[in-house]
């Protein structure tokens, strides 16, 4: 992570007052994909790249935000700030002062440092670590104190709704409510959770394809659309299944067909994925890490052939890695077409077996990997 204390002097320098310093992590999704809206389970980890918000008051009225990623910085109004996006990085941390304004609290000026190394647009959810890093400083400035699942809520609504981008609770929940080395089993229908000790002598490692499709027609939006449609029709037969979190793989068996093909696989992704999700996190807990890189490999093909949400890139970065010592599992995380895989990996062999995974991968795609060797961190906390 960057040093806070060049952060601290970086933001003095710029602002001429002493900021109080908040930190928020990325995070890393093991295993279920697109189940949270579904109101599954996911089961994320908090990882050590982190966003820093730096914040001290102002008493001109002005919200000044700078961004030491973009080098840049945007001066708004306290007594009129913007109601809808303007397609800028500022829009994340101003999503949040809007969404905080909306609920009751009067904003007065401060200057906001983001400073992340959180790499940014690859589905390790820079996004949420600046809001939540952003949400903990402006709390701290209007002495509000929410707890961390409706912080986590409100920074949701402001990617979703300020954004404009549409995701599900968990980016924000985990980088709220991560812990140093555990992975975090989460019901996205109530917000409970469950904490799984990820051993030592496991490492994580992330692997961007350094690619992004934006495949017609096939995004996460339809993919979503796909999932509820199925949702829908389930629903007509068993009221009771409001979510594809409520469907099982018998319900699928019986009414199918009458379910348009594409909507159907879908929703067997999500009914299978909340499955593997909930035995992934028992598999961790029991320390058997044979069944959890098991169910992590089905997630992946399940991710590739039922969801489609795969791509040629991270198929070869999954299959590339089947025989590298020291793999426990490795799966495409995050919301699909390229971004990263993580890959558990046992800790003496997480090197060398980074450095074969992007030489493989160079050799096969024709582009260098970047990989970053992870470990699960602490959420997000004011930085004494
Ligand atoms: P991801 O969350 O996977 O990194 P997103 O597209 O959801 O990708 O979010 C990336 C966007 O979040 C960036 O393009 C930028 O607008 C904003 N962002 C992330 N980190 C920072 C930062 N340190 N400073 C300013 N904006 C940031
Ligand atoms: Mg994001």
């Amino acid at each position: 992570m960057h040093d806070p204390t060049v952060f601290r002097s970086m933001h003095f320098e710029r602002f001429h007052g002493e900021p109080a310093i908040f930190v928020a992590p990325g995070r890393v999704n093991l295993i279920g994909e697109h189940t949270d809206y579904a109101e599954g389970f996911v089961m994320p980890v908090a990882i050590n790249f982190a966003t820093l918000a730096g914040i001290s008051p102002r008493s001109d009225g002005k919200i000044v935000v700078y961004s030491e990623n973009f080098r840049e910085e945007r001066t708004f109004e306290a007594a009129a700030l913007p109601v809808k996006r303007s397609g800028h990085w500022s829009d994340y941390p101003m999503g949040v002062v809007h969404v905080l304004a909306g609920e009751g609290h009067r904003i007065p000026g401060f200057s906001l440092s983001l400073w992340g190394d959180v790499p940014l647009g690859s589905g390790l959810s820079s996004s949420a670590s600046v809001e939540v890093a952003t949400a903990l400083a402006v709390e701290s400035l209007v002495g509000a104190s929410y707890p961390g699942p409706v912080l986590a809520r409100l920074c949701q609504r402001a990617e979703n709704h300020f954004v404009g981008a549409s995701s599900g609770i968990m980016d924000q929940f985990i980088s709220v409510n991560g812990k140093e080395n555990h992975a975090l089993l989460l019901d996205c229908r109530d917000l409970s959770f469950q904490l799984a000790p990820i051993p030592d002598r496991v490492a994580l490692v992330i692997a961007n394809t350094m690619v992004k499709h934006s495949v017609a027609g096939g995004d996460y939006t339809t993919r979503r659309a796909e999932a509820e449609e199925a949702c829908h029709i389930l629903a007509c037969h068993r009221p009771e299944i409001r979510f594809l979190r409520d469907a099982t793989l018998d319900d699928l068996d019986k009414w199918g067909d009458e379910i348009p093909p594409n909507a159907r696989k879908r929703a067997k992704h999500i009914i299978t994925e909340n499955q593997r999700t909930v035995a992934a996190a028992k598999a961790l807990l029991n320390s058997d890490l044979h069944e959890l890189g098991r169910l992590m490999a089905e997630a992946h093909w399940s991710y590739s052939h039922d969801f489609e949400a795969s791509c040629v890139e991270a198929d070869a970065m999954v299959n590339l890695a089947q025989d590298l010592p020291g793999l426990i599992g490795a799966r495409l995380t995050g919301g699909g077409f390229g971004g990263c895989t993580i890959n558990l990996v046992e800790q003496k062999a997480a090197g060398t077996f980074a450095e074969a995974l992007g030489g493989r991968y160079a050799a096969q795609i024709g582009i260098v990997p970047e990989i970053h060797i992870c470990h699960a961190s602490g959420g997000a906390h004011h930085y004494a």
